[in-house]
């Protein structure tokens, strides 16, 4: 491919409001324009890098028995989440399909997810064990109003996805397949050069159920992993757990209101008051989905966890903060709150906390606490559960060592639902024995735009993306410099080129009339794995320079071994 005929232009400066690696070069490089709020398209470089990440994902697909399919992106509504069963990627909040009604007005929706019609294939087409196992999978564009995506393309509301459902006899073959995608997504990240670690997740609606997520790691992600450097255990850090501090046992206090003007914070208070933050108890308020004030009690020196909260309250609307006003309107006052004397509010407290004695809580008294307050004695908590977020150094649920926090980027979740319940609505088959069985199901997701971000996160320098070559949109870069003033540098790029193409190598041929200066600067910035330059100083000794992107190690090769290379010898 010749760079004048390439559609391209490559920016000097960053994009104004692109804060992370990847946002700024895949846009300054000219692999992705964005177009409007939250979407993108990907010019030539970008599709090359897209086709090459799809590539290793329909290899290791199908090394695992996987088969590929192709479903509508446009669906009836009320198809999906057949007997609220896990929807591909379902560890992150679904957000609501957009929806619209058709020429003879039936509703419909943009697929975010694809069960649905697969659900209907297994049942129109499966009829025996025989027939059993299956793994279906597409790569396809889905458009999700994901409320978290923000600039860059880490989270972004259009992108392809890549689904996968496996269809199975029993829970043991459903294990198996589990397994076998686990190894296919280990696969696919290490070929695209990501350091990607698998950690529980949040399985949702999924009662009893499981999911897991696949994080690359990096300063770039939103998403939190707690993970235990010895034993290896990690858990998103939504629904992690860990060992709980001990508390030793005392005698219950009699309450008493003291005094706490200005204590805006927990440190302020535990200050004012000199006692360690693990003896106060922190109040926080929610309101569900459904319209439901939560009022969340966990220790001072620990946060509460929405997500561990939500599923404790049996919310699936999600949670969002409440205003002071509805806290009030339930008899409590912000700043000074506790549950004492509250009403209308789900009141749930953290375990820690119901098992501690003589906590500062809210006096619902503006500048005002109370000490030795105790649940149970106190006021009586509707629930209590592990709802307090994991904190860095805490125990590990396995081994007990420290864990530690680590941010990233979830790039593919699997979900499956509890064994025995995993069956498809309606598909059954032909047992081996003469009986008719359910088929039991999992889904699995990967985000192709998210993981080439997160490769530009982990593949990149000052002067621009170090593709590794799996990705890479061309093998070699090809860098004419001097052509104006010895015709053999173009005569022998133009050989290079032919043979490359004789030999199925992709070279991007930088044959534009540009000083040598904004060659190699574009060359470094597109990224390409290895940078070929002829000049004639080069031509001099009849060698190419090889240039590793990556490391910036120079070589002279004869310039017969670099066209053999090409031409695929
Ligand atoms: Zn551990």
């Amino acid at each position: 491919m010749r760079l004048s005929l390439l559609f391209l232009e490559t920016l000097r400066d960053d994009p104004a409001d692109a804060r992370q690696p990847s946002h700024r070069l895949l846009i300054r490089a000219g692999y992705v324009r964005e177009l409007g709020a939250g979407t993108h398209a990907l010019l030539p470089l970008g599709i090359r890098v897209r086709r090459r990440v799809e590539q290793v994902i329909r290899e290791e697909l199908d090394r695992i028995g996987g088969q590929e399919v192709a479903m509508p992106v446009v669906q009836p509504a009320g198809a999906g989440q057949a007997g609220g069963r896990p929807e591909a990627g379902a560890p992150e909040p679904e957000p609501e399909p957009v929806r619209f009604r058709d020429r003879a007005g039936r509703e419909m929706v943009l697929a975010t997810s694809h069960e649905a019609p697969v659900v209907e294939l297994i049942r129109g087409v499966v009829r025996s064990w025989r027939q059993l196992p299956v793994v279906l999978y597409q790569l396809q564009p889905a458009f999700r109003d994901d409320p978290r995506a923000h600039g860059g393309f880490l989270r972004v509301r259009e992108s392809v996805v890549q689904d996968s459902y496996s269809c199975d006899r029993d829970d043991a073959g459903l294990e198996r397949a589990w397994q076998r995608h686990i190894e296919a997504y280990r696969r696919i990240f290490e070929r695209l050069g990501l350091r990607v670690i698998p950690a529980g997740a949040d399985a949702g609606s999924t009662e009893g159920g499981e999911a897991l997520e696949f994080l690359a790691l990096g300063p770039h992600g939103d998403d939190v992993v707690v993970l235990c450097e010895a034993c290896g255990h990690a858990a998103d850090r939504r629904v992690a757990r860990a060992g709980r501090p001990r508390v030793p046992p005392e005698e219950p206090l009699p309450v008493e209101e003291v005094p706490t003007p200005h204590a805006a914070t927990i440190a302020d208070l535990a200050r004012l008051l000199g006692v360690g933050e693990d003896r106060t108890a922190k109040a926080t308020f929610f309101v569900t989905g459904e319209g439901r004030l939560v009022t969340a009690i966990v220790r001072g020196d620990f946060e509460v966890s929405e997500a561990k909260l939500a599923s404790a309250a049996g919310s699936t609307g999600g949670l969002r903060p409440a205003h002071a006003e509805e806290i009030r309107a339930a008899g409590m006052e912000p700043g000074y709150a506790s549950p004492i004397g509250a009403h209308g509010t789900l009141v749930v407290v953290d375990e820690l906390v119901a098992r501690s004695a003589n906590l500062v809580a809210g006096a619902n008294r503006e500048g005002y606490h109370l000490r030795n307050v105790n649940v149970g004695r106190d006021f009586v908590p509707d629930l209590v559960a592990e709802i307090a977020e994991v904190r860095a150094g805490d125990p590990c649920p396995r081994c007990g060592a420290p864990v530690t926090l680590r941010t990233g980027t979830v790039i593919a979740t699997m979900v499956r639902l509890a064994t025995g319940r995993a069956e498809v609505p309606g598909a059954t088959y032909l047992g081996e024995d003469g009986e008719r069985r359910p088929v039991v199901m999992a889904a699995y997701r990967a985000w192709l735009l998210r993981a080439v971000a997160a490769v530009v996160e982990e593949h990149h320098d000052a002067k621009g993306i170090t593709w590794p070559r799996e990705v890479a949109p061309f093998h070699a870069h090809l860098v004419a410099i001097g052509a104006s003033r010895d015709p053999r540098v173009s005569e022998t790029c133009e050989r290079l080129h032919d043979a490359a193409l004789r030999g199925g190598r992709e070279v991007l041929y930088d044959d534009r009339d540009e000083s040598p200066g904004v060659k190699f600067a574009d060359a470094e910035l597109l990224g390409m794995p290895t940078i070929l330059t002829v000049s004639p100083r080069s031509l001099a000794q009849d060698a190419v320079e090889v240039t590793d992107r990556a490391t910036g190690e120079r070589t002279l090769v004869p310039l017969a071994e670099v066209e053999a290379g090409l031409a695929g010898g």
